[in-house]
């Protein structure tokens, strides 16, 4: 690596030549890292804005899940059903899901390596079980903790291998060759620089892997932990295009210590209670809406295998019922809900629990937990007492407090558009992880870990056989991209002159709370017009309206900007879904008019229109492309599974000779 130092517009800058940037420290790009020097390129360095930030070594569930090949037990799986079962959630590419299913055990079994301690028994078996959208039990996990697992594993691999990492650095921009047809480089913010002039860091590249995690920032509701912002605004200003913007995963998570109310925080059946904003006038909202107790606590116990919204799963008092409730209590009613774990769902009746009215489904899981006792909180003991720790680590004991809840953003499972080497359009350019938008509509739980690093292997892969090259000189880089850099170094100067601004709150606060509002659970043609409108016009002007005082502020700023162009573009892509007629499906339920409240009758949810797929824009997969102050929208069927010939002599024949695309 090649480390020049430079000056440009009044700023000292350094400048590294290298042959790949890995951006970001989360699952996915430090498997992308530790893949690639594995292979033997070990001219690569990590920048990342905060090492042990991120969602990966921040966030889980009760039990949180990685999806992956079965690979135990009586009933048969296959890499093909696995494709199949990806393919099926609707708007993914067949291919892509083919490679996520082919390189699932590889993957898996990396993490073993590394140290992930995932159960089996002492006959070695990876013992599953099923998780949202699977019917195989090929969920497994590591606990509560699965992704901070990973993350700590590959970067303990990381460090055992030397890898440069430039922590605190926070890339502000992707620079392009003239015509925009593939990445050259990138510029980065060094934030532990005092000052402004001199913290200034190129990137002159030949490739860069884009591990920047979901677009978290963009969000007012979230559960994705406040380490997280996304970055993935960059790539679009750079040229990249993304796909299937519209879809993400919402679902009941705590919001004073962010985490997934799953699995176990459901089963135990808890009371959901609202409450005035100041903690009075306590009711127990849910009741009215179910005919009786055993449909209530039916639908709590289910929202812990069924946790994202699903529109599909409101009607018959379905799960998702409790979803749209809880949503409603907050942003049409203006109320705070929690759940109460010292309480039982009373119906209206006697504050007991009664398991002689239970759902036998429901009856018998906590028969079988050990789990028929008195109290949400026994129960929540018995079937996982771990799950109560963890919120007694954060300062929350369950059994004495309320747990205050929303229908949070927490996972996207559009992103940018990538082919089977997890390659942008934009070339040299490979988002792994969840910036990545290889997945559908509906997706198994735990298969966004599984993507990550399947994707992450195989970006590594293809950069280390196809793109070995040395990376140009410093000066043929500047010459190319000298305009770019001087337009952020300019924009830079502008922000400092202006100096710390009151408005960059006010502006990251009002994209947030237009995000949850029009973007969350509930969506209609009117709001989200208005919404992507207002998101062109701030995004028009913030530039002037924005400052920094210090170098830290310039780094949020930039970041602010950032968020600014991504929410235009998520709202535009979600205009433009349904504009084209699009319905309810994946986590969003699409309603009428912008003024009408929810209908809730059960009539209304009866003849609720689901998307079922004979529509273009149902069918196809929507790409997005920024141009210009301008997105622009492309309809793309979704490539089949390819049919695979496996005959062993012409695979190793390819293989040996390199002569194949899968190779
Ligand atoms: C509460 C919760 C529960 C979940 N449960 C599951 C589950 O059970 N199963 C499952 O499969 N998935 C689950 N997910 C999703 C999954 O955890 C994430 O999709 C995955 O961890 C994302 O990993 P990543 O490597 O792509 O990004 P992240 O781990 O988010 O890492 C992003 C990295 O990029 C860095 N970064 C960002 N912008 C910049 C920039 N401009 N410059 C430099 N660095 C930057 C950040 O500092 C961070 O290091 C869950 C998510 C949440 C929020």
């Amino acid at each position: 690596m090649e480390n020049e130092l430079i000056h440009l517009e009044g700023f000292d800058i350094r400048c590294l030549s290298v042959n790949t940037l890995v951006i970001g420290s989360g699952a996915a790009a430090l498997n992308a890292a530790v893949s690639l020097h594995s292979f033997g390129q070990h001219d690569l360095v990590i920048a990342t804005s905060q090492w042990g930030g991120g969602t990966s070594n921040n966030a889980g569930s009760d039990k949180q899940t990685y999806y992956k090949l079965s690979l135990s037990g009586t009933q048969p799986d296959s890499v093909p059903e696995m494709a199949a079962d990806l393919f099926n959630g609707r708007c993914m590419h067949g291919d892509i899901a083919l490679c996520e299913a082919q390189g699932s055990v590889e993957a898996f079994m990396n993490l073993v390596r590394l140290g992930v301690k995932f159960p089996h028994d002492r006959f070695g078996a990876w013992a599953g079980y099923r998780t949202d959208h699977d019917n195989r039990s090929r969920a497994t996990s590591a606990g509560p903790y699965t992704s901070k697992r990973m993350f700590e594993a590959l970067a303990g691999e990381v460090k055992r291998r030397k890898i440069k990492i430039l922590d605190r650095h926070q890339v502000i921009s992707l620079l392009t060759d003239r015509v925009k047809s593939r990445v050259v480089g990138a510029i980065a913010i060094n934030t532990r620089q005092k000052d402004p002039s001199k913290a200034f860091v190129l990137f002159n590249c030949e490739n860069i892997i884009l591990g920047t995690g979901g677009p978290a920032g963009i969000y007012e509701t979230s559960v994705y932990p406040l380490s997280q912002d996304g970055s993935i605004g960059m790539a679009f200003k750079a040229g990249a295009s993304g796909q299937n913007l519209t879809e993400s995963q919402f679902g009941i998570a705590s919001v004073k210590f962010r985490w997934n109310l799953s699995g176990s925080y459901q089963q135990a059946i808890p009371a959901y209670i609202s409450t005035d904003k100041k903690g009075y006038d306590r009711r127990e909202f849910l009741n009215q809406f179910f005919p009786d107790y055993g449909s209530l606590t039916k639908a709590i116990f289910l929202k812990g295998y069924q946790w994202p919204f699903d529109p599909g799963k409101i009607k018959g008092y379905g799960s998702s019922l409790i979803d749209l409730l809880v949503s409603r209590e907050i942003t049409e009613k203006k109320r705070r809900v929690f759940l109460d774990y010292t309480a039982n769902p009373s119906f209206g009746e006697s504050l007991a629990f009664s398991p002689d009215k239970l759902d036998p489904e429901v009856y018998d899981y906590l028969k079988n937990s050990g789990a028929i006792k008195k109290s949400p909180l026994e129960r929540l003991l018995a079937i996982n007492f771990p799950a109560y720790d963890l919120y007694k680590e954060h300062g929350i004991d369950l059994s004495k407090e309320l747990l205050e809840i929303a229908v949070c953003a927490q996972h996207n499972n559009g992103g940018l558009k990538g082919d089977i080497w997890w390659e942008s359009d934009l070339k040299h350019l490979f988002p792994v992880g969840e910036v990545n938008g290889s997945h559908g509509v509906y997706r198994p739980g735990g298969s966004a870990l599984n993507s990550g690093q399947v994707g992450s292997y195989r970006a590594a892969w293809q950069i280390f056989r196809k793109y070995k090259n040395t990376v140009r000189e410093t000066d043929i880089f500047l010459k190319q991209s000298k305009e770019e850099i001087e337009k952020e170094l300019l924009l830079a100067g502008k922000w400092i002159a202006a100096g710390t601004r009151r408005e960059n709150k006010k502006y990251l606060l009002e994209i947030r709370k237009r995000m949850s509002e029009a973007g969350g659970i509930i969506r209609n043609l009117s709001r989200v017009t208005s919404a992507a409108s207002e998101a062109g016009e701030t995004l028009n002007n913030l530039t002037d309206w924005i400052g920094a005082g210090s170098v830290r502020e310039l780094a949020k700023t930039f970041q602010l900007a950032d968020h600014c162009l991504t929410h235009f573009v998520y709202l535009e892509a979600i205009r433009e879904y349904l504009a084209g007629g699009g319905r309810s499906r994946g986590s969003y339920l699409v309603t009428g008019d912008d003024n009408e409240a929810i209908d809730l009758s059960s009539e209304s949810i009866d003849s609720a229109e689901l998307c079922n797929y004979d529509r273009a824009i149902e069918r196809d997969i929507l790409e997005v492309n920024y141009r210009e102050g301008k997105v622009f929208n492309k309809l793309v069927k979704p490539r089949k599974i390819p049919a695979q010939n496996l005959w062993f002599e012409k695979v190793w024949k390819d293989y040996l000779e390199d002569n194949s695309e899968g190779c």
